[in-house]
């Protein structure tokens, strides 16, 4: 079963070996456990639903209601963790087509209540924040419609309906020889529909592209009427369509379903671990790599401090303390760093890109340790978020900030997000335990993907939530600094909409902000998201 607490089925741990608990004492200093609050204690505080009696579909009883408060951001994991009840909707409706979703929103407008679309929950942007006020929340869940409609297979496009998740995607998918490739990390229990309307990216998009590039076409029930996209294979047909629902965050309407590019599976798949003697070399090779353009799956190069941080996660001790010392008499000492390649193609073009790849990396002082640690990256894929699990209960917090900029500036920006989180910690007499990698890479940059360990505080919500905060202000301004993209794959949501004027500028908010009036004149979709409330654009 899914934790209502914490990441991921309650059947499944990732442990912590003692040498990587030594590391987090010796870098963080003891952690601070803290007491679980209790579910049933939460959901007896639940206020009493506006919307009961509303409509057959909807559930007004406080546990399906609770099911739906938070999505899976550090503040949501403190809120559940401590206790701190946030705003709960009036009522769940578990839609299975797209003619319930168009009856719920004609309702919702005649009546003024609020809309929240929710799909796997897995949002880490504040997605999710039911807003407080005078008007009733309806939470709309589209788990429901998790089937897969239709397969082309000469066009190789799939309808799925917009809330199947991942592992329901792949299974239907693969019975027929085909995949999406669509694999985000929090690939377990996220959506068709959120990944279109926050723009995900996938671990090997660098083959099947980010899902703006897989998304066809699809069914936008919006307030003011159906909005369908057809699915072509190009057109030069003014502005498209498709860009109107990528990114909306469930403010334009309701994504039913959607139209994806799938291909065949793939013959060959495997992910190779190369190590480079320092940053520069490591990150001039990979930029070479990516604007080569061989056929690759996937390209992520950890810094040193990730790099170091992996390998101690990894346990085995003797055997990594082996793979050290033959990495340093290779060259690679301190400050190595480690780059999970992936060959994802028929067995031909697989050992002809391989080669290519292996001399290119070479030239950069790259060693090439073969295909055992990529195999078991692998199996692993989806279990890293578990250790969230694993660190809180040792005392210990963790999040993870990204973006995405040009070349000439990751290097600076990545080194500025680490010592801006130090900063911040350093404030409170505190330090972190930060690391990066580059998880997407682009002939044009980068995306850069850092993760930040710190002891939680003692004394509850009001503390810890107040750190997330500063740290999160602090990492922002460094990315709008360096020029950096709010984000690269999280999305906007709540946590990050007050940045996004810097990105688009006034005259860009403002044609957003028309285009939310245009489809939901009563604004009555996930207000706050993407658009703050009350910014200059809002009137
Ligand atoms: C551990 C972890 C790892 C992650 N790794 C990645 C990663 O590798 N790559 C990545 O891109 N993201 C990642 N994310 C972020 C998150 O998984 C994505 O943003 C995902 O696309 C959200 O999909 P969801 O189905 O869970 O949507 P939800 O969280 O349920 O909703 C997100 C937003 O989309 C809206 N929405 C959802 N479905 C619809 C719909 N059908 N119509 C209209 N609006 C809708 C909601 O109202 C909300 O505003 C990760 C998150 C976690 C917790």
């Amino acid at each position: 079963m899914r934790r209502w607490n914490g990441w991921g089925d309650d059947a499944t741990s990732m442990s912590l070996g003692e040498a990587a608990l030594a590391m987090l004492a010796a870098r963080l200093g003891p952690g601070h456990k803290a007491a679980d609050a209790r579910r049933e204690s939460l959901v007896a505080q639940i206020p009493v639903s506006r919307l009961q009696g509303a409509h057959p579909l909807i559930q007004t009883d406080a546990d399906s209601r609770f099911a739906m408060a938070l999505g899976e951001s550090y503040a949501d994991w403190i809120r559940k963790r401590f206790g701190a009840l946030p705003p709960v909707p009036d009522g769940v409706a578990f839609v299975e087509s797209a003619e319930q979703v168009r009856e719920l929103l004609d309702l919702a407008q005649r009546h003024n209540w609020i809309v929240i679309p929710f799909a796997g929950g897995t949002s880490v942007a504040g997605h999710l924040d039911c807003p407080l006020g005078e008007r009733p929340v309806l939470s709309v869940n589209l788990s429901r419609m998790n089937r897969l409609l239709h397969l082309d297979k000469r066009s190789q496009l799939a309808t799925f309906g917009a809330g199947t998740p991942g592992p329901l995607v792949e299974a239907q998918l693969r019975a027929h020889g085909y995949t999406l490739g669509h694999f985000p990390q929090s690939f377990e229990y996220s959506t068709v529909g959120g990944w279109v309307v926050t723009r995900s990216s996938g671990q090997q998009s660098l083959r099947y592209g980010r899902i703006e590039q897989l998304f066809a076409g699809g069914r936008l029930e919006t307030p003011v009427g159906t909005l369908s996209i057809p699915s072509l294979p190009a057109a030069s047909a003014g502005p498209d369509l498709r860009e109107l629902v990528l990114g909306s965050e469930g403010r334009f309407g309701i994504l039913t379903e959607a139209t994806l590019r799938v291909s065949p599976l793939p013959e060959h798949e495997g992910f190779h671990a190369l190590f480079f003697p320092h940053w520069d070399a490591a990150e001039a090779a990979v930029r070479e790599l990516v604007q080569r353009k061989l056929p690759l799956s996937m390209l992520r190069l950890s810094n040193g401090i990730e790099t170091e941080t992996n390998l101690t996660l990894a346990g085995h001790a003797r055997l990594i303390g082996w793979l050290q010392r033959y990495l340093s008499w290779r060259g690679c000492g301190e400050g190595r760093c480690m780059l999970m390649l992936g060959v994802t193609a028929d067995e031909r073009s697989a050992r002809q890109a391989l080669r290519e790849a292996r001399q290119l990396l070479a030239r950069h002082g790259a060693v090439h340790i073969g295909t055992a640690m990529g195999s078991k990256w692998a199996a692993n894929r989806f279990k890293g978020p578990y250790l969230r699990n694993t660190l809180w209960e040792h005392g210990y917090s963790v999040d993870t900030i990204e973006t995405a900029v040009d070349w000439p500036q990751v290097k600076p920006l990545m080194l500025a997000m680490e010592q801006a989180a130090r900063d911040v910690f350093a404030q409170y007499g505190e330090r972190v335990h930060a690391f990066t990698h580059l998880s997407h890479v682009y002939a044009q940059g980068s995306s850069i993907y850092s993760q930040f360990v710190w002891a939680t505080a003692a004394g509850g919500f009001a503390p810890n939530f107040e750190r997330w905060q500063r740290l999160k202000a602090a990492v922002a301004a460094t990315i709008a600094a360096h020029g950096g993209t709010v984000s690269h794959q999280h999305g906007v949501g709540r946590d990050h909409a007050a940045h996004l004027p810097d990105e688009k500028g006034a005259l860009g908010m403002a044609t957003l902000a028309q285009l939310c009036r245009h489809f939901d004149p009563k604004m009555i979709m996930n207000p706050g998201k993407l658009l703050q409330d009350g910014g200059p654009w809002a009137s």
